[in-house]
């Protein structure tokens, strides 16, 4: 937390609400909150917490990481050209600033996150330091306290970003057995991937006065159905009103407030933590005995596939995992298990039809089968919502994890969306924390998870069904932290760059088996999935079994262990270790 932007020594400063011109040192005294209408300016981490923690209190955490380009990313910049703009002008490390400190003399150990860092995007780095935050926080027995602004997850890193969400939704999850307060205070804004993970599954939601906080942003909500937003779209009082935040809180009130949560939960809180840790302090030492009898990463150059798959350009893929000829989950069903009883309802009000799930067999066993579901026809693409599932699906398939749990079946989800449901509606029924909720439950599911990228597996939506034990994806299939052209539109000039960006995002299925997001690729017939149906499915029944057989004599306790070991192995550092893609 060194430099102080150079910005500070304007002395003026024009009011983004009502065009003020205000005296630099008087908005500052007033938390940079406007004295004429009340607006509060965006702040850095590093003013955020002189604002909250008790003076003299704060004690910063570590924030080097080593370097990492996992993708060797280009768009018009190369990825690391932006990491080095950021930290010149942000004067920060990394997009988020972690620490331990006390407020109101309780003791805390807090993230803050930095919007002017990069979008305060979440990268493998971002997610390490808030995860090793949590950490710290089990370590110390506190609570952990989140400030969220971002937009998202880092589209530089891929997938890998997207699989920031799991773990550090693993390391809230740790705190939740253990009995830690975990809170979250949105600022503006808090999107995408943050959203619909840390942001939403801690147990306390603030939004500070004038936030704004949803899965889809606006542009790309009113680009897609072709609307104008309802007035005060995503705000903080929107989100209070449709039961999404705890409160509202007017940031010269926000100390005050975490500090009365924080002494009611103390003063709650039984005298013996209820849960042992069973891992050594250090993470690093966790890392380095995974001996994981199942996340065990094999090397994929020892594969002995079928022969290596003819390389085919990520843009080809793109447009082969989307055919509308290539098998659904139902057709998966049909083909692959046996006796499927399809379970309806999320029980709080509605049906999701892209999503399906049940009960079924798998060679005599009885698993519980989740998975979207697209078409193959117009008629049948709109009837399923084009396989984008509405938090109602969401809520569908926690309900059917959790049964599954209970019941002892092991999870198959079949993963094939473009995405989650960017709709105004999707965002009244609380789209973020439904995702967030679904991948904080697969990281601690007692049961064994087998997922399998069958299509398109698009962002926090495909995560939300994608936390498992081992994960499969097939030959022509693709998973990413954002579509190529949503990529294209922000990182391009414009959006005929799509190819370029399928290329850059490494998201096909070769790709990230070599960089451990996906354990095995399973190999379509030598034409496709959609041409050889019947094919398709035997090839992948026989990787399901051989997956899942070795799952189901591990004992719970340790199969989530080793699930955990598997997303927190995403880190930064294991990254930044890893050879270039090359
Ligand atoms: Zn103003």
């Amino acid at each position: 937390m060194t430099a102080t932007a150079p910005r500070e020594e304007q002395l003026w400063s024009r009011c983004a609400g009502c065009a003020s011109l205000l005296y630099r040192k008087r908005l500052r005294r007033n938390l940079d909150v406007c004295p004429e209408c009340g607006e509060h300016a965006r702040l850095g981490a590093p003013e955020r917490l002189r604002q909250l923690v008790d003076q003299g209190s704060l004690c910063l955490l570590p924030d080097r990481l080593p370097e990492a380009d996992p993708l060797e990313f280009v768009d018009v910049l190369p990825y690391p050209h932006r990491l080095t703009g950021a930290r010149a002008s942000t004067g920060l490390a990394e997009g988020v600033v972690c620490a331990t400190a006390t407020i109101g003399g309780h003791p805390v150990a807090l993230a803050v996150m930095d919007f002017r860092f990069l979008g305060g995007s979440l990268g493998c780095a971002v997610g390490e330091l808030i995860t090793r935050a949590a950490e710290r926080a089990l370590d110390d027995r506190t609570p952990l306290v989140l400030i969220t602004a971002s937009g998202g997850a880092r589209m530089q890193e891929g997938a890998l970003s997207l699989m920031q969400m799991a773990t550090v939704s693993q390391a809230i999850a740790a705190l939740r057995e253990a009995g830690l307060l975990t809170v979250s205070v949105l600022t503006d804004p808090t999107y995408g991937g943050v959203a619909a993970s840390f942001a939403t599954n801690t147990d306390l939601v603030l939004a500070e006065s004038g936030a704004r906080m949803g899965f889809a942003g606006p542009r790309v909500i009113r680009q897609i159905t072709g609307r104008a937003l309802p007035e005060g779209f995503q705000t903080a009082d929107f989100l209070l009103r449709h039961g999404q935040v705890d409160m509202v809180v007017q940031r010269r009130s926000l100390r005050g407030r975490l500090a009365a949560l924080l002494a009611a939960t103390r003063a709650g809180r039984p005298a013996r933590p209820p849960v042992p840790r069973q891992e050594p302090a250090s993470h690093h030492e966790r890392l380095a005995d995974d001996g994981a009898v199942l996340a065990r990463p094999t090397d994929p150059a020892a594969e002995g596939d079928a022969g290596t798959p003819a390389v085919r350009d990520a843009w080809d893929t793109v447009r082969m995992a989307r055919h509308p000829g290539r098998p659904t989950t139902l057709d998966y069903l049909d083909s692959v298990f046996d006796g499927f009883v399809e379970l309806h309802g999320d029980r709080l009000g509605a049906d999701c039809p892209a999503i399906v799930g049940g009960v079924a067999r798998l060679a005599g066993r009885h698993v519980m089968v989740i998975g979207h579901q697209k078409g193959h026809t117009t008629a049948e693409l709109v009837a399923r919502n084009f396989g984008m599932a509405s938090p109602a699906g969401h809520r569908k398939a926690l309900r059917l994890m959790r049964l599954a749990a209970r019941l002892g079946l092991p999870v198959v989800t079949l993963v094939d969306t473009p995405g989650a449901d960017p709709g105004v509606s999707a965002e009244e029924q609380g789209q973020a924390a439904a995702i967030a909720e679904n991948i904080l439950t697969l990281t601690v599911l007692p049961t064994p998870v087998l997922a399998v990228i069958t299509g398109e597996g698009g962002s926090g939506g495909a995560l939300a069904l994608a936390v498992a034990d081992r994960v499969l994806m097939l030959e022509n299939a693709v998973y990413s932290v954002i579509s190529p052209e949503g990529c294209a539109a922000i990182l391009w000039p414009d959006r005929s760059a799509a190819p370029q960006a399928a290329r850059a995002l490494r998201l096909t299925a070769p790709d990230l088996r070599r960089l451990g997001v996906v354990d095995e690729v399973v190999s379509e017939p030598s034409s496709a999935a959609h041409d050889d149906p019947a094919e398709t499915a035997h090839r992948l029944r026989a990787a399901l079994l051989a997956n899942l057989l070795p799952l189901l004599d591990v004992p719970p306790a340790m199969l989530v262990r080793l699930r955990r070991q598997r997303f927190r192995r995403f880190g930064a550092n294991r990254v930044g270790a890893r050879a270039g893609l090359r």
